[in-house]
């Protein structure tokens, strides 16, 4: 269990701390000078019945807020310093705030110096304080006088500690990646760098390979310690030292990360929920600029919310925070936010999405997103998020934003009814929506053989278009590829048609023509010739050559010499260049040079593109230059 002390300066805090635990955690020598504690000290002690106690004592100057907030990240409970003389001091109501913020839930106020006051002045702090508790997540918890100095009370505070660390169960947190906040790094003589810090979630062991984020080092950890003793791993939520190989004590410090090398994705831009707390005076204003805390680390930032939108003191809002430097962030992590100059704590909230997408931040989609992801559960958030996204979640970065380890991740993907489309990118959709998807694709291109039994198939386009149009055309042709692969549809390259359809029921010409117009169209102002269209269509080039020129009798093809023909749709495409050029001359005629040029075609085959049109009669010849007679339709009259 992982307790940290809170409340206002010289309200006793580190003699608390140290009449609990036998350690003085003043231990800095500008700390000592002047009686006061600047950074977080750390304190071990063991109970005779149960699990070790970690004691994190912060500083209650206003000034280091910063390192107080380092120090309570990831605590379990709370110990709420009060002095019984001073009562309600301002950075008693700061740090319950942020105790409050962070979701922390156990706790214990002492009220201390109990020995400096009458019991009516004992009674009055208690009013106030409870009166201060009253609005929190902590408004039940027990007051015990006590006095840090005589030792009056220290007892109960140690039985109460002693029960809670014994109750403490570890929390089930299945199938997740190791993460460590460092709150400290320093070296050793001959074994170099040094951290302490948190673990949030997994475990650690000995030769584990790790990365440092946000700055992606990787690491292996030589050796762990906890309480001054060597050991081979450690779980969640317990701190601990790791002497690690790989990186120097300025590559990795308070503010990083140590994690497994999957979650390494550092964010600048993050969906959250946040509470802005009661006692501020105005509302959170969009583009407020803000110091925003998460973990041991801190970055300056800006506050993005919605349109004329603002959030009152005492109220909750979604709201994207904006940072100036990358930080580490997953789904669900607390975070606390202060003012520009970092002498007020204006809110905090949870993540819901830590790697915001820049576009689409304010369609519909993505709010119910937004409202799917703000799930204390994280495998609800997933479940949730697949069934209001039809084009599908990226699974992969949902793994990572939820940290769900591999196995644990497929184990929800089966349990939620998920589907899953891609190999290098899974993309996961509800089971219920895919399947109504393709039986609408099925019926479609049955109703298509039905009315077109020559073709061999629809083509993928017009399918698309009669599906589902809130389907990208990428995860359209996934789904496509994906029923191709289990034997369900027949695809080609632009057509679809099912494994029943008969392509012999064609005629040959059916056929032929569905497999080269593709490749001829393709090739747009360079088509193939017949030889290549015979390589990659693997069909004879006597009788490719055949129908293209029935083809192109029929205006469905232009042939610009023996062995190459032009798209129609290609060549609709040069009468217009041409009749735009001529639009630009005086003499509204233009030069073969000039259509070259225009065209991109190289100089033969301009002159031969020209001489076509001419036989066409789209354009006639006058010496050297040419006038246009008429334009060409896409679709040859029948
Ligand atoms: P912190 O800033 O909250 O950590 O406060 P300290 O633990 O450094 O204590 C501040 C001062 O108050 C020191 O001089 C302590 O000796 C004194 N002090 C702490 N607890 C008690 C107490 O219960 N009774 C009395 N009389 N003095 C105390
Ligand atoms: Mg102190």
């Amino acid at each position: 269990m992982i307790v940290a002390t809170a409340g206002h300066i010289d309200h006793g805090k580190s003699t608390l701390v140290r009449a609990l635990s036998g350690v003085d955690t003043d231990k800095l020598p500008e700390e000592k000078a002047r009686g006061i504690s600047i950074d977080i000290g750390f304190a071990y002690w063991t109970p005779p019945s149960s699990n070790e106690i970690g004691f994190v004592d912060v500083p209650g100057h206003e000034r280091f807020i910063r390192n107080m907030l380092a120090g309570v990240c990831a605590i379990d409970f709370a110990l709420l310093v009060v002095a019984a003389d001073d009562g309600v001091m301002p950075q008693t109501i700061e740090h319950l705030n942020i105790l409050d913020l962070l979701g922390i839930k156990q706790g214990l106020v002492v009220l201390n110096k109990i020995d400096r006051v009458l019991p009516q002045r004992a009674q009055e702090v208690i009013q106030q304080t409870r009166h201060l508790l009253a609005n929190t997540g902590l408004a039940d918890i027990d007051i015990v006088p006590v006095s840090a100095l005589t030792g009056q009370g220290v007892d109960t505070v140690r039985d109460v500690l002693t029960q809670k660390a014994s109750e403490q169960k570890k929390e089930q947190q299945q199938g997740r990646l190791f993460r460590f906040a460092v709150d400290r790094s320093f070296t050793v003589a001959g074994n170099g760098t040094v951290v302490t810090g948190t673990i949030f979630n997994d475990q650690v062991k000995i030769g584990d390979r790790l990365t440092v984020t946000p700055n992606g080092l990787s690491v292996r950890v030589r050796g762990i310690q906890q309480n001054g003793r060597q050991v081979d791993t450690a779980q969640a939520g317990s701190r601990c030292a790791l002497n690690i190989a790989g990186v120097t004590l300025e590559q990795c410090a308070r503010g990083d990360w140590i994690v497994h090398p999957l979650l390494h994705q550092p964010t600048q831009r993050l969906d959250v929920k946040l509470r802005v707390l009661a006692t501020e005076k105005h509302a959170l204003k969009h583009w407020t600029p803000i110091h925003f805390h998460l973990g041991t680390a801190v970055s300056t930032g800006r506050i993005a919310i919605k349109r004329g939108e603002t959030i009152n003191p005492g109220e909750r809002g979604f709201a994207q925070i904006l940072l100036d430097k990358p930080l580490a962030a997953l789904h669900n992590d607390r975070f606390i936010i202060r003012d520009q100059s970092a002498i007020r704590t204006l809110g905090g909230g949870h993540i819901i999405d830590p790697f915001t997408p820049i576009q689409k931040s304010r369609t519909i989609a993505r709010q119910q997103q937004l409202i799917a992801l703000d799930n204390v559960k994280p495998v609800n958030a997933l479940a949730e998020l697949v069934q209001c996204t039809p084009n599908g979640v990226d699974l992969n970065l949902m793994q990572r934003s939820l940290n769900f380890n591999e196995a644990y991740m497929n184990e929800l993907i089966e349990q939620q009814q998920i589907e899953t489309l891609g190999k290098e990118i899974k993309f996961g959709f509800s089971k219920f929506y895919l399947s109504n998807q393709k039986q609408k694709i099925f019926t479609t291109i049955e109703h298509f053989h039905a009315a077109k039994p020559q073709a061999l198939g629809i083509t993928i386009q017009s399918l698309h278009k009669q599906i589902d149009s809130r389907l990208s055309a990428d995860i359209f042709f996934l789904l496509l590829k994906s029923l191709s692969e289990q034997g369900k549809l027949n695809l080609s390259a632009t057509t679809a048609a099912l494994p029943s359809h008969r392509a012999t029921s064609n005629s040959i010409d059916e056929v032929m023509w569905q497999k080269l117009e593709p490749v001829i169209k393709l090739g747009g102002i360079k088509p193939p010739t017949v030889t290549e269209l015979a390589e990659t269509t693997k069909l004879k080039k006597a009788l490719i050559e055949d129908l293209l020129h029935r083809k192109a009798k029929s205006g469905e093809t232009f042939r610009i010499n023996s062995d190459r023909f032009y798209a129609r749709t290609t060549f609709a495409m040069f009468a217009s260049l041409a009749s735009e050029l001529s639009k630009k001359n005086e003499d509204q005629q233009f030069t073969a040079a000039e259509f070259r040029d225009l065209s991109g075609l190289n100089r033969n085959i301009a002159i031969e593109v020209l001489e076509a049109l001419d036989r066409l009669g789209v354009t006639q010849r006058l010496g050297n230059k040419r006038r246009v007679l008429k334009l060409l339709s896409t679709e040859p009259s029948q």
